[in-house]
């Protein structure tokens, strides 16, 4: 029987950014994927600077780039055409890259696919449908069969189950799932631009109550088109093409782009009970799934690879106890339920069919923006329970000056648990053992002064430490800060914590 360190069932965006970042520690990872090939269809449209940042560790960021359009704005419109909600984007945002990108999936899906292929630690074998797990006290074996029918038997120590919303690792982890009940049945038409076609929305979400519609942009050359069914309207008698062109009219004709698929999607609402069985894993729509109105399905799914490479990375190499693997859902979960909340209020206000409900809808949300008067500023949680001491929030990604050269905080410092400081005298005060530990675990130490050969070229750093207090933070893998300090004390006891949270422990639980 094979054997590998982390198996990774499913090769959906999740899947495959976690085989890319477990594969560049040098892992063993075998990826079984049911599709023989890619899926070679777009599904999500776009993705934040916290995706963008991962890709950019990947050294994807220029190749996806490609792909992708950077978006300034979100605007939601009722039947008049009136804005009634208006999100702006930042660029560059907090990550170092622009807040939101409309990409082409397909596009990004290839480029992380050349990659994964070439790791060579990684291997990818597709049309591999996984039909059983089965633990034991060292690993996990999976079992399925080939596109030919013939067994497939794999050993592996780890498992994530990123299959999907209606995969089997989730049926396995955590047969109950909490559901919101925010189903709604919509139509998804895709198409490729022949022409550019002026006055194009971007962005736009049309609160008609008549027919809710949604237009996107999905990369350079791609425009989407959704529409809510109408009570009664069968996917059949929706997906026919004639159809699809007269609900598309308003805004293009067959002369401007060619229709390249149309497809009924229920969004659903949902997220499993559980997250972890002893050593299988749930990410992505296996964990959770939530309906498209923030974008954030797939970016939900990278962040939980992320969150769970550099912890299955600690306990690989013996730097962690697997109980930090119970530390995962405490962090992820409330991050990905507050966006799912925000997605299913936003998509409420969409889908509102009663015309009177609609006009009230209209009315208040009209006098909200008048009150604003700026567009609102899409913020996500900090992280609160798990492997946090007292922080928790995203650190910046700003640009630093090494000598001559100007680059990006990550390309300049590198990967891994990272000190970044403004006080030179800070990490020179620790004890030899507090350095040591920190040696042991591969952590960094930046120093943003001109003696610590690190310049803060845009202040962003600084600004940082002004608005959060301390004049050090022990940045985790993912970007994540463990916690501040202000003084050697305070920094040597932030420490110590960590190396705590970090000490080994054998129990294998659910979580
Ligand atoms: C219309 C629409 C628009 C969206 N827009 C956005 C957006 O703009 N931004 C965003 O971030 N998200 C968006 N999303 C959500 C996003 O598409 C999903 O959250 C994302 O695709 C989930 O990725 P995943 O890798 O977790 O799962 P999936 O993409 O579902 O991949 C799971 C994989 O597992 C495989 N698999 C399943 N069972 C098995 C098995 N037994 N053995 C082996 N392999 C198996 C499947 O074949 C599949 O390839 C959108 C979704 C929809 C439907």
């Amino acid at each position: 029987m094979s054997a590998c360190d982390v198996a990774v069932v499913g090769y959906g965006p999740t899947g495959m950014v976690l085989a890319a970042l477990l594969g560049a520690q040098g892992h063993r990872v075998t990826v079984l994927e049911r599709y023989t090939g890619l899926y070679n269809l777009p599904r999500a449209a776009c993705f934040d600077d916290e995706i963008m940042r991962t890709f950019q560790k990947l050294g994807l960021a220029e190749a996806i780039g490609r792909g992708a359009v950077v978006q300034r704005d979100y605007e939601w419109v009722n039947a008049a055409g009136e804005t009634l909600v208006e999100i702006a984007y930042a660029d560059p945002a907090p990550c170092g890259w622009a807040q939101l990108y409309m990409m082409f999936q397909p596009h990004v899906e290839d480029v992380l696919d050349r990659h994964d292929k070439a790791l060579p630690n990684v291997e990818v074998r597709q049309g591999v449908t996984v039909t059983e797990l089965r633990q034991d006290e060292d690993g996990v074996v999976l079992r399925g069969t080939d596109a030919a029918g013939a067994p497939v038997d794999l050993r592996a120590r780890y498992v994530v189950g990123a299959d999907g919303g209606n995969g089997l690792t989730r049926r396995v982890v955590s047969p109950e799932t909490e559901d919101y009940g925010f189903q709604e049945n919509w139509l998804v038409c895709d198409f490729r631009m022949s022409r550019a076609v002026p006055g194009l929305p971007s962005f736009r979400q049309v609160c008609d109550p008549a027919q809710p519609t949604s237009i996107v942009t999905i990369g350079p050359d791609h425009h989407r088109f959704s529409f809510m069914l109408n009570p009664g309207e069968t996917a059949e008698e929706a997906t026919r093409p004639e159809r699809v062109w007269a609900r598309v009219s308003r805004y293009i004709t067959p002369e401007d782009a060619a229709m390249i698929r149309v497809v009924n999607y229920v969004f659903r609402s949902r997220i499993a009970a559980r997250w972890r069985l002893g050593r299988v894993l749930l990410a992505g729509d296996a964990a959770h799934e939530m309906p498209p109105f923030l974008a954030q399905g797939m970016c939900s799914g990278i962040r939980d690879a992320h969150n769970l490479a550099f912890k299955l990375d600690m306990v690989l190499r013996g730097q962690a106890g697997d109980a930090i693997l119970d530390t995962y859902r405490p962090e992820r979960e409330p991050h990905v339920r507050f966006i799912t909340e925000r997605a299913i209020e936003l998509g409420r206000v969409q889908t509102m069919r009663d015309p009177d409900a609609a006009r009230a809808r209209d009315e208040r949300l009209l006098a909200a923006r008048r009150a604003r008067q700026a567009p609102e500023k899409l913020q996500f949680p900090a992280l609160r329970g798990g492997l946090i001491a007292n922080h928790g929030g995203l650190f910046p990604q700003g640009r630093l000056r090494h000598g001559e050269r100007t680059a990006l905080f990550d390309d300049l410092v590198g990967p891994g648990w990272c000190l970044v400081t403004l006080d030179p005298a800070l990490p020179a005060a620790l004890l030899p053992e507090a350095r040591g530990a920190w040696d042991a675990i591969g952590g960094r130490v930046a120093v943003l002064s001109p003696e610590g050969g690190l310049e803060d070229a845009d202040g962003t750093y600084r600004d940082w430490f002004a608005a959060n207090g301390g004049t050090a933070a022990v940045v985790r893998p993912d970007w994540y800060v463990y916690g501040t300090a202000g003084t050697a004390a305070g920094l040597a006891a932030l420490l110590e914590a960590l190396g705590r949270a970090l000490r080994p422990a054998d129990a294998l639980v659910a979580s």
